[in-house]
């Protein structure tokens, strides 16, 4: 088995969790409530622990962990709401913790899943596109509904969400682990780095925020598939990084796959292609629209081979790797998104929906 940077960083969390007395180091996106709950540690354990005179973390800050691990790597249970009774004719079934930068279903069965409506209230407040969004779960036969949900790169405060259902609300929350990635500083070459300040760049947003706002009905009946036929990631889904030196901390909102120059880049569901152009950054860019909220996105593509308003299918070609926009050598850089959020694509490969 081939380990990737993702693997590899998982597997190191769960070592530093189950440490004893361990020194930890603060990644993006902790906060020492995430940390004491992911320790089995209260927040002012790790203040006494620190001696600590404020509760605002900084990236690479060391911290001691308490002596006593937890008994695994999952973070307990913690709920800032008190949760509410269960719902007269729904039944819902959720992961029991969360991932940053993870895509999740919420499946609601029983005689009255079709009139639920559900949003996320942990989504208020944060810089994230359209939160709490109130959605209607997508029907998938067997009398199973479907809501899909995002975890935020950089955010490991809890998930809450709710389900309404004839004024009466059902709350859960559900725990979220951090990505234990350290930032990787690239400093850019001006010449690449000069692509950010692109005059072009705020149009190119602005067109990708017009896909990411689409809500069309779901088109895809079967399992996701690799964009690409190769293995080799080259930098992780979440990956935080720094393009140059001083620069702000920005979150990789998708996976890089290492390929030759031409390589075959194909649609990884059914669709419609909503962009296909060149773009200062993103380069030679794909989008397709797989209803229900989801998106992928191909960069630096050489060639793009598909048109705008363009049926696909899963498998189809739509463009050729390449090295175009804001990109060192050549490789597909692949994103799905929900609801305009990054979300990691591991978690669709292979699989009908998330689990
Ligand atoms: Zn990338």
């Amino acid at each position: 088995m081939t380990l990737t940077p993702l693997h590899r960083a998982l597997l190191l969390s769960a070592a530093l969790l189950t440490s004893v007395a361990g020194a930890y180091t603060v990644k993006p996106g902790d906060t020492l409530f995430s940390l004491a709950r992911t320790a089995g540690t209260t927040v002012a354990e790790l203040v006494r622990l620190n001696g600590l005179s404020t509760t605002t973390l900084e990236v690479g800050q060391t911290l001691r962990l308490p002596g006593e691990p937890a008994a695994s790597a999952s973070p307990a249970p913690a709920s800032p709401l008190p949760p509410t009774p269960a719902l007269p004719g729904v039944n819902v079934t959720a992961p029991t913790t969360l991932r940053m930068g993870e895509a999740f279903t919420l499946r609601l069965t029983g005689p009255r899943a079709a009139q639920a409506r559900v949003h996320f209230p942990s989504e208020v407040g944060e810089d994230v596109r359209l939160p709490a969004e109130r959605l209607t779960p997508v029907p998938t036969g067997n009398g199973t509904f479907l809501v899909l949900g995002r975890v935020l790169l950089g955010k490991a405060t809890p998930l809450i969400y709710e389900i309404e259902l004839d004024g009466q609300v059902l709350r859960r929350s559900l725990p979220v682990a951090g990505l234990p990635q350290p930032v990787q500083r690239l400093n850019l070459p001006p010449s690449i780095s000069g692509k950010l300040q692109d005059p072009a760049r705020a149009a190119e947003d602005a067109a990708v925020e017009r896909a990411y706002a689409l809500r069309t009905p779901p088109v895809w009946t079967k399992p996701f598939q690799d964009a690409v036929q190769v293995r080799a990631q080259s930098s992780a889904f979440g990956q935080p990084r720094t393009y140059v030196a001083g620069g702000p901390v920005q979150y990789h909102y998708g996976t890089d796959y290492r390929a030759p120059a031409g390589t075959t880049v194909s649609a990884v569901n059914d669709g419609t292609v909503v962009m296909a152009c060149m773009y200062p950054v993103r380069g030679g860019l794909v989008i397709l629209d797989h209803g229900a909220g989801v998106t992928s996105l191909y960069f630096h593509q050489r060639r793009v081979t598909v048109k705008v308003g363009q049926k696909v299918s899963r498998g189809d070609k739509i463009g050729e790797v390449g090295s175009t926009g804001l990109s060192t050598g050549p490789h597909l850089h692949l994103e799905m998104r929900v609801r305009g959020e990054g979300t990691d694509p591991a978690g669709w490969i292979n699989r009908l929906w998330p689990r």
